[in-house]
């Protein structure tokens, strides 16, 4: 199998060839054609699986495909995740995976200055990741707007809940557009979370590594 056969844009292409990626990992083969498809998806994979890498470049090829600007700059994606450790860590995969993609990125987390982020915010963000607690403070004071999100991802959503963010992360769900593509990873799969999976995805097809 190759990232070529599962209809990825050139501009990735050769970002991936570039860092030395020669094929993709399982999760990657299930998961990539799935999204591109546009399907909501529930993601079983551990860390160190390529699973950042199995929604990133479908959801950046996505967001590439949009011929008109991004006029208001508002994030076309959000990306949720458990810690500022992994905000860091996937923010720096999808920058590297868009280098010859003309796209803004941020990254929101706790234990920062508010000020660089709205900074960042203000200039214009196609790809935000954030952590619950940060963002409900954004939103809070107005400094992001979630109304333009076309894509939602839900990274180590376990860790997510086992760290009390599910009110943050239901709050969150009211305040990006119910039309929208929501993609869901997680090691594990609890009643809470295939509740929530029920109450706020449309028909996800399920991948499992
Ligand atoms: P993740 O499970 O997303 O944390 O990825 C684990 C590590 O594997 C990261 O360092 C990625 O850069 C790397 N990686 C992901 N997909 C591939 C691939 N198809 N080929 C080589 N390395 C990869």
């Amino acid at each position: 199998m190759t990232f070529e056969s599962l209809g990825l844009a050139p501009a990735l292409l050769r970002a991936l060839s570039e860092q030395g990626y020669t094929s993709p990992t399982p999760i990657q083969v299930q998961a990539i054609p799935l999204v591109l498809a546009g399907h909501d998806l529930l993601g079983g994979a551990q860390t160190g699986t390529g699973k950042t890498a199995a929604f990133g470049l479908p959801l950046l090829n996505r967001l590439s495909k949009q011929t008109a600007p991004n006029a208001s700059r508002k994030p076309r994606a959000l990306i949720l995740v458990p810690t500022r450790e992994l905000a860091v860590q996937v923010n720096d995969s999808l920058r590297g995976y868009a280098k010859h993609l003309r796209m803004n990125f941020c990254a929101i987390f706790g234990g920062a200055g508010m000020g660089p982020q709205v900074e960042t915010l203000r200039r214009g963000v196609d790809v935000l990741v954030a952590t619950p607690g940060r963002l409900i403070d954004h939103m809070e004071r107005g400094t992001v707007k979630l109304d333009e999100i076309e894509v939602l991802v839900l990274d180590e959503a376990d860790r997510m809940l086992d760290m009390g963010f599910l009110p943050a992360i239901k709050r969150i769900l009211g305040r990006v557009p119910a039309q929208r593509q929501t993609l869901l990873f997680s090691a594990t799969f609890e009643s809470q979370l295939k509740q929530l999976a029920l109450q706020f995805m449309r028909d996800p097809k399920q991948v499992q590594v």
